[in-house]
């Protein structure tokens, strides 16, 4: 008999140490039946910038042929060096509104690609604050 192995979401956020614990300890809760993770530099950087092209579209269809998950969680952070890090925003608000455009064109193309499944934005910072992006 085939064994089931669906899961509840796929998360995408970026590789920096500084959230690992953070961002963990936040999936666990919120998706104790398991989630996959798509961990690269940038988050969805790579993704708003390529489309089907980038490697966490690419990941995220094998997680949605393998495993179903019914849920996308995108999760930017501050201080992302591939953004050039804190210094290239004039203070966290600046910084907040081009992560939070970045993730209104990640859920976009999530959508536009996997209309059944839900997406959550988030921005989380160093402290480990999470904010909810609407
Ligand atoms: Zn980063």
């Amino acid at each position: 008999m085939e064994q089931q192995h669906s899961c509840e979401a796929v998360a995408v956020h970026c590789i920096d140490f500084r959230l690992q614990k953070a961002i963990s300890k936040f999936l666990g809760k919120r998706f104790p039946g398991g989630y996959d993770r798509i961990a690269v530099a940038g988050g969805v950087k790579d993704l708003v910038a390529n489309g089907e092209n980038s490697l966490v579209f690419k990941n995220l269809k094998i997680s949605s042929d393998l495993h179903q998950p019914k849920t996308i969680v995108l999760i930017q952070h501050g201080d992302c060096g591939a953004y050039g890090g804190s210094v290239e925003f004039a203070d966290f608000a600046a910084e907040e509104a081009l992560q939070k455009e970045q993730l209104k064109s990640a859920e976009r193309l999530s959508k536009a690609q996997f209309p059944s499944v839900a997406v959550e934005k988030f921005l989380i910072r160093l402290s480990g604050e999470l904010i909810p992006v609407i």
